[in-house]
């Protein structure tokens, strides 16, 4: 299936505070883009898909371009949970 050049629903969209619009309003269209992890070097495309639900679904902000590929983000996604454990762990240790 292709994701690329679904059109953006700009209405949808969550207010933009910066001055500089993303490429994809600019262009009135998602597209896949590919990009290099900055951790593996692995090569991923970021297809128009997780963006479109990102911007009109989830009302999220603007994102940067990706810089990591979805296993790294996966990998730091669980080191932050487990710091985030941690750092529970260690409040709930100074509350006893
Ligand atoms: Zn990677």
């Amino acid at each position: 299936m292709k994701y690329g050049g679904m059109i953006v629903d700009c209405t949808a969209l969550a207010p933009n505070n910066s001055y500089d619009e993303p490429d994809f309003v600019k262009r009135r269209y998602y597209f896949d883009q590919p990009f290099t992890c900055a951790s593996c070097n692995g090569l991923e495309v970021w297809t128009a898909v997780p963006p479109k639900w990102w911007y009109e679904v989830a009302r999220g902000v603007y994102l940067p371009l990706l810089s990591f590929c979805r296993t790294c983000r996966l990998q730091e996604q669980s080191r932050r949970a487990e710091a985030r454990r941690i750092h529970l762990e260690g409040i709930a240790t100074k509350c006893h």
